[in-house]
């Protein structure tokens, strides 16, 4: 059975890899993370979800998502308004992240797996479909409407005893953009897309690291190796240590993230001296009869325990209040332990590092159940809702922890752990094992 070597993106362990495992989904002995994931779909497939999700993007976008009604007056809005509510209140950050988090990016995600797969089911594969591969998984994680549906589900339960609700077509047609986006992040085939539009001779040839005996558990980087983030092609290291181009995808690729530490202490500090103004500043501002009242993130939290929905208020306590604080210490004992060569409990830490990049997004909630609540409460004199400066703060929160979260090289936990002569290393799973 011929066999190719892969390495773990998580910790850089070298394992052997052959055909006969590739219909199952591959986990690294050392740290667990994930080697290979077992698709089972064609590339037809997410071609067709692709046109399902074009198709209903402009819908879904542009028609009312719903409607609230109050003492005779009623008031609707659609996503894309809710981007202008924070422009007219000047809130231009935060609007620009509701942009591109919720309008901009899914439909460019769409558009890149429709043109890649479109020319992979016709054969042709021209240059730069790499790069347009590439631009999917670097901006796959900042596309977030199913954040914003959950949003507008929470704003619902919010607003349930003040006015009456009705869906319009532009929810349904949210919710079905959703689903379909969804669909896509399962059935995409990642590998097979990349070694269909590999050119020929630009794979490394390794030898399989089982075969090496005399050294068993030997990371990339201690083979002259190093892994691209984007395509897991193996690269030769570059002889003067600095940066090399994959042959495959063209990203630039280093040993380690340059300056990872100094990057992550830098943003986890930035998003831990925000966190006070974000939290201390109201939020929002809720005027009613021309008499405005503040509200900060903990009184919306408060809102709904109060009224006994503590469920949805859990949600928001955790999303907005437990999410941030845990990422922030989360990367803190991380860089300490990179930094102090701490072998312990490496493989919990590693595990640590992949939540905090997971859940990082799903802090964005409040923000988009705010952007809805300025759209759809305008009821003139009798009540309208207003941004407040604490959004700002909190968003940038938000996108300086998920930054930090991707300067973060997680290597850099295992790279001080020389293994012991005598040391077992696990032995590489063979596919009954794996299955
Ligand atoms: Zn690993
Ligand atoms: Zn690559």
């Amino acid at each position: 059975m011929p066999t190719h070597t892969v390495a773990c993106p998580d910790c850089d362990l070298l394992l052997a890899f052959s055909a006969s495992l590739a219909r199952h989904t591959l986990r690294c002995p050392r740290c667990g993370g994930t080697v290979h994931r077992r698709v089972d779909t064609s590339v037809d497939t997410a071609l067709a979800f692709s046109i399902t999700g074009l198709l209903l993007y402009l819908p879904a976008m542009l028609f009312p998502l719903m409607t609230l009604e109050t003492l005779g007056m009623s008031d609707s809005g659609s996503v894309l308004d809710t981007l202008v509510g924070f422009y007219d209140n000047r809130y231009y950050f935060v609007a620009f992240i509701v942009l591109v988090s919720a309008v901009a990016f899914p439909l460019i995600l769409l558009s890149l797996v429709f043109t890649v797969t479109m020319f992979a089911r016709s054969g042709r594969y021209p240059a730069f479909l790499t790069r347009l591969l590439r631009l999917y998984v670097f901006l796959e994680e900042w596309a977030m409407i199913e954040i914003f549906l959950l949003g507008i589900m929470i704003t619902t339960m919010k607003m349930r005893h003040t006015a009456e609700i009705h869906f319009d077509p532009g929810f349904y047609c949210f919710l079905a953009l959703v689903l379909t986006t969804m669909a896509i992040a399962t059935v995409l085939d990642r590998e097979r897309l990349w070694a269909l539009l590999s050119r020929p001779g630009t794979a490394l040839s390794v030898p399989s690291p089982a075969a090496d005996a005399e050294s068993p558990g030997r990371t990339a980087l201690q083979t002259g190796l190093v892994l691209c983030h984007v395509c897991r092609q193996l690269e030769k290291r570059s002889p003067v240590a600095g940066p090399i181009h994959c042959r495959r995808c063209g990203a630039t690729i280093h040993d380690r993230k340059p300056d990872s530490i100094a990057h992550t202490w830098a943003l986890v500090l930035t998003s831990t001296l925000l966190l006070i103004p974000a939290n201390v500043l109201p939020i929002m501002q809720v005027e009613f009869l021309g008499v405005p009242e503040n509200s900060t993130i903990l009184d919306g939290i408060m809102y709904f325990f109060k009224d006994g929905s503590y469920l949805i208020g859990l949600i928001i306590l955790t999303a907005s209040v437990f999410v941030p604080v845990f990422k922030i210490i989360g990367l803190i004992i991380l860089l300490l332990t990179a930094q102090t060569s701490n072998t312990g409990f490496l493989r919990s830490k590693t595990m640590l590092y992949r939540f905090i990049t997971f859940i990082g997004r799903w802090s964005m909630l409040d923000i988009f159940v705010i952007a809805l609540l300025v759209v759809l409460v305008d009821f003139g004199f009798l009540t309208s809702i207003h941004a407040a400066p604490a959004a700002t703060y909190f968003c940038i929160v938000v996108t300086s922890t998920m930054l930090a979260a991707k300067t973060f090289d997680a290597r850099l936990l295992w790279d001080n752990r020389q293994p012991a002569a005598n040391e077992a290393i696990p032995p590489i799973p063979t596919a009954k094992e794996a299955s």
